[in-house]
């Protein structure tokens, strides 16, 4: 009986895109793999910054506490460091599919792990016009759509459009590129329908693109919103010595 299901799942089921092994899941990854990817365990509960484990958790870092971002936390599973970022890079530059559903997959596990409250809506990470030209999709609207199946949550990709490319900022000075960036993000409707959003996006470097689209979405809406942001990865501050464990 085992033999059978075995063959069956070896024919159905891809190879773990990590290991190469047949005992991949349908979202490409074995269980070995799946625990030895960089989780994010420790971090900021606001901008989800990794901290040593010995800082615990449950805390809030110094730059949250002197200046509080516009999104209330973030929910970020894993550290942007091998194989995520090759992962990444498959999936947004290579267009792998079998990448981005693994990514997926890692997002909604670590999201049913934490069991939050679950917001109205998502939104995905609005790609500038250009850029989903030349790329095809939006990663982060592909990773919003299976969330949203996976959870039951409507996913809204029409609410709100980037303005501003980041790329584009290169060549301005400090002051030019704040006063481009205040405009990055523009909301199409005022929001009457929704109080709690998740932001979902793959890669969280500063926090600066969720900041402002929140700030956007925060003017949008008449009441106030609880606002988070949802991402695979994030990347670690330049002094960070956690890839180093
Ligand atoms: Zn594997
Ligand atoms: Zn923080």
């Amino acid at each position: 009986m085992w033999s059978i299901f075995n063959q069956l799942k070896a024919i159905f089921a891809p190879p773990c895109l990590l290991c190469g092994s047949l005992d991949g899941n349908l979202d490409n990854y074995c269980q070995g793999c799946y625990d030895d990817l960089p989780h994010n365990v420790y971090c900021c509960q606001i901008c989800a910054i990794p901290f040593h484990q010995a800082f615990g958790t449950q805390l809030i870092c110094g730059v949250c506490l002197r200046q509080p971002p516009k999104f209330n936390q973030s929910l970020v599973a894993l550290h942007y460091l091998p194989p995520i970022s090759g992962l990444v890079h498959a999936f947004k530059d290579n267009n792998d599919q079998a990448a981005g559903r693994l990514l997926s997959a890692c997002l909604l596990a670590y999201i049913e792990a934490q069991k939050p409250a679950l917001p109205d809506v998502l939104i995905p990470m609005p790609l500038h016009r250009q850029r989903l030209l030349s790329r095809g999709f939006n990663q982060a609207e592909v990773m919003a759509k299976r969330l949203g199946k996976a959870l039951g949550i409507p996913c809204h990709n029409d609410l709100c459009q980037r303005q501003i490319d980041t790329p584009s900022q290169q060549g301005l000075n400090k002051q030019q590129r704040q006063r481009n960036l205040s405009n990055a993000f523009v909301v199409n409707q005022t929001i009457t329908k929704f109080r709690h959003i998740a932001i979902i996006d793959d890669v969280i470097t500063t926090g600066a693109s969720v900041n402002l689209l929140s700030q956007a979405l925060r003017q949008a809406s008449p009441q106030p919103l609880c606002i988070e942001a949802w991402c695979v990865a994030r990347t670690l501050p330049p002094q960070s010595k956690l890839h180093l464990y």
